[in-house]
């Protein structure tokens, strides 16, 4: 079945160009990546800029899932602030799956405004799969992503373009003052101070839903599972400038929060996956075997002293518990040592050439 996005030509001047093939599913690699030879002189910055972009200053990416109550203002509100920046721009729609009227909505708006492209799911991916093919589909040489729920001020759009056009690759927004109830906002203020302590990045708010990245850094990320809290982190691994920008929040007036308690421990798992996938994917006996050395040292100063005790007092071993703790101990340690080892050998076996972020090459 023919998408409405995929609707007539005879576009008018201004109207974005129309997205291609029917519903997409959520991919890791975008078209760019796939018809890109694997070589690190082509991760460069002028390469990426002369692909299809171009046309279009502004993408603004908007992940949804249920939200049909709060897209006609929304809209309305996009459509007034970036009517005044004077720019060409494109509203970009991702429907996560919805299954209220969202996407009808959606029809409805694009047959007055062709500023607007939208695709939908066939199911709820996760708004990481959403922000995933938003990127891959995104045109413009701008790309703001912003919540539809209307907690995100469109308003606040200039400022984070501003911010970006003075040096930054990725502009995060930062609810300084949030409009949650207390329950998500004090483990989420854990959350973003361990994650900032871990990963050494200092930002205050890393799962804001209004950021400005340029256009390299949504075309080199990539934001699977349930990453998308990370992307700050992901982009300041590429080697991307991150800065941050505090920004006006609302509470949510429409519809429920598509997020329950999960996401605590869910952001926990992630914030392991992507330390490690980050930190210490290359050298994980760094991880493993810092563990795997503490350990196994703990155990032999245990027995060590252990041992030392029964020679001086003739002291029988056997009835010291602490002697097996410190036997485990040992065993232990070579285990997380050896896992270091393996890993090593994975990643040697895996290196490729692809994996260096090149900001620009000189010929
Ligand atoms: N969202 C999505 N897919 C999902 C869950 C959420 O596209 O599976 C969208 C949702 O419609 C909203 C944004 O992601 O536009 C943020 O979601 P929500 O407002 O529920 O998160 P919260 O503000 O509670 O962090
Ligand atoms: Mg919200």
């Amino acid at each position: 079945m023919p998408l409405p996005s995929d609707t007539p030509p005879g576009t008018p001047q201004e109207a974005p160009p129309t997205p291609a093939g029917p519903a997409p599913l959520p991919q890791r690699r975008s078209e760019h990546q796939r018809g890109r030879p694997h070589h690190p002189q082509n991760q460069g910055q002028p390469q990426r800029g002369e692909q299809q972009g171009g046309n279009i200053d502004l993408t603004v990416v908007i992940p949804l899932f249920d939200e049909e109550e709060s897209l006609r203002e929304l809209h309305q509100q996009l459509r007034a602030v970036l009517g005044r920046m004077n720019i060409r721009y494109e509203l970009l729609f991702i429907d996560d799956g919805s299954t209220d009227r969202s996407f009808q909505v959606l029809r409805d708006l694009r047959r007055n405004d062709r500023h607007i492209r939208a695709y939908r799911f066939r199911r709820n991916y996760g708004k990481s799969a959403a922000l995933s093919v938003g990127f891959e589909k995104a045109t413009g040489n701008t790309i703001i992503t912003i919540d539809a729920d209307l907690q995100d001020d469109p308003g606040e759009i200039p400022a984070l373009k501003r911010k970006l056009d003075e040096g930054f690759d990725l502009v995060s927004g930062w609810k300084k003052v949030r409009r949650d109830p207390l329950t998500k906002k004090l483990p989420s203020r854990f959350f973003n101070y361990v994650t900032a302590l871990l990963t050494g990045i200092k930002i205050h708010d890393f799962n804001c839903g209004l950021k400005a990245y340029r256009r390299e850094v949504v075309k080199t990320v990539k934001v699977y599972g349930e990453l998308h809290r990370y992307v700050p982190v992901l982009a300041s691994w590429e080697g991307f400038r991150v800065g941050e920008l505090a920004v006006n929040h609302r509470p949510r007036r429409f519809g429920k929060t598509k997020f329950g308690f999960g996401r605590f421990w869910k952001g926990f798992l992630d914030l392991l996956t992507v330390l490690f996938t980050t930190r210490f994917f290359r050298r994980p006996l760094h991880f493993f075997g810092m563990i795997g050395l503490l350990v196994m040292f703990a155990g032999a100063v245990i027995d060590g002293w252990l041992v030392v005790e029964k020679i001086l007092n003739l002291t029988s071993l056997s009835n010291r518990p602490l002697f097996l703790i410190g036997t485990m101990l040992i065993i232990v340690g070579v285990q997380f040592f050896s896992i270091g080892l393996l890993g090593e050998m994975v990643s040697k076996a895996q290196h490729r050439d692809e994996e260096y972020a090149i900001r620009e090459v000189l010929r």
